[in-house]
């Protein structure tokens, strides 16, 4: 197998458990190189890393998969699948996880979303995709899924020279799928909805606005398909309105209330909200609470700024859109803006608005998608409720 030796100064980053070498931090390599094929690493001082696979092609040269130095076959990836669910499953997880979210169950690249019997799978990076098909032959053998769909429909994969893609990876079936969560059902457009179809990364938080949305009078900005809407509305909301800028995230919207039967007391409509925001700021509407969800708003260092000013931006309308003593629900899923940063945005946002917060809940991410400590690309999602009163 090929070895590749590492430069000294990376030794203590790698030796504590992060995956990912950057081609800057190789110092030689012996043998062939394969790009996607599995390597075997050693430090400086010729003393074993572990094993993982090389791209040169991209950034990160090498994302390791293993710290020992076994074989990477289809045992290993069935080994490795198996303990991401046992993981799910003692954490409390039954139905529906991410069952692989990549570094953090140690298969670097790879995403796995669970929809009951459902499975949506990313394979990110050149080495992952050529194990495709062992971890289709996994999922089989652990689950014997109603089906497997590929969404590697990302231009991330570009980076890798993959192409972008998305198709069945089993016999074909019906794509839009009915989930349960929180006692709520929703569909999933695993075909055509956004990223994998759905956000489990707020399931636990979406329990979390259970007492404060009681006979409440609810905005909700950045919907998607309603998730953080319907709980609301199922948790005793009076009213529940929801905008999106995508038709089809509110038409599908709209189908959940109704499936759900909140069609009197949530109610969807496509628009952009930072305009409608601003709109009914200017109008001096008035919420009990008011939700924010928006997308990353950048995935590279140079415009973390412009980030900011857009989190200062809609945060500033949605507490000055709440009543006093109401509650602002606010979330950031832009890796690239800490929880540290987003918090001293909300703070500079009530300033700004003066308003006075006071905070009700802080959290990161559903626990199935596991932090790990030191990867910080794990920690991504911040999600906020905080009471606002005025000054
Ligand atoms: N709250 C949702 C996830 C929201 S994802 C959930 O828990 O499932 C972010 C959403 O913001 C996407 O549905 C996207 O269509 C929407 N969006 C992006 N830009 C927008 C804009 N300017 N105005 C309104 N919605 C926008």
């Amino acid at each position: 197998m090929t070895k590749v030796y590492l430069k000294r100064k990376i030794a203590y980053r790698i030796a504590n458990g992060h995956p990912w070498i950057y081609g800057n931090e190789i110092e030689t390599i012996e043998g062939e190189v394969e790009a996607g094929s599995i390597v075997e690493v050693y430090f400086h001082d010729k003393k074993p890393v572990g094993r993982g696979y090389i791209n040169q092609k991209s950034q990160i040269a090498i994302r390791l998969l293993t710290r020992k130095s076994e074989e990477i076959n289809e045992t290993f990836f069935l080994n490795k699948i198996k303990q991401a669910w046992q993981y799910r499953q003692k954490i409390g997880y039954t139905e529906n996880c991410r069952l692989v979210f990549g570094e953090a169950d140690y298969l670097p690249g790879l995403v796995i979303d669970k929809f009951n019997d459902y499975f949506v799978i990313q394979t990110l990076s050149l080495g992952i995709e050529k194990w495709k098909d062992a971890i289709v032959k996994a999922l089989e053998t652990i689950f014997s899924p109603k089906g497997i769909y590929e969404r590697n429909d990302v231009p991330v994969r570009e980076l890798e020279g993959l192409t972008q893609q998305k198709g069945f990876l089993s016999n074909p079936f019906d794509t839009n799928v009915l989930i349960n969560e929180n006692g709520f059902k929703f569909m999933v457009d695993i075909e055509n909805g956004q990223k994998t179809g759905y956000f489990l990364d707020q399931q636990d938080n979406r329990r979390a606005i259970e007492p404060i949305v009681k006979g409440a009078n609810v905005l909700g900005a950045f919907t998607y398909t309603g998730t953080f809407e319907i709980h609301a509305a199922g948790y005793g909301a009076k009213s529940v309105f929801g905008i999106d800028v995508s038709e089809q995230a509110v038409e599908q919207a709209n189908k959940n209330a109704a499936l759900n039967g909140f069609e009197k007391i949530c109610r969807f409509e496509a628009m952009n909200a930072f305009d409608a925001l601003k709109k009914w700021d200017r109008e001096e509407k008035k919420y009990d609470v008011v939700m924010l969800d928006p997308p990353a708003f950048t995935k590279s260092r140079e415009s973390i700024n412009k980030a900011v000013v857009g989190y200062k931006e809609i945060n500033l309308r949605g507490m000055k859109l709440v009543k006093n003593g109401g509650f602002l629900v606010t979330s950031s899923c832009t890796n690239l803006v800490s929880p540290e940063l987003f918090l001293d945005t909300i703070a500079a946002a009530a300033r700004d608005a003066k308003k006075k917060i006071r905070q009700v809940t802080f959290k990161a991410q559903a626990s199935d998608h596991p932090i790990i400590w030191g990867i910080e690309n794990t920690n991504y999602l911040k999600f906020l409720i905080v009471e606002v009163s005025s000054m």
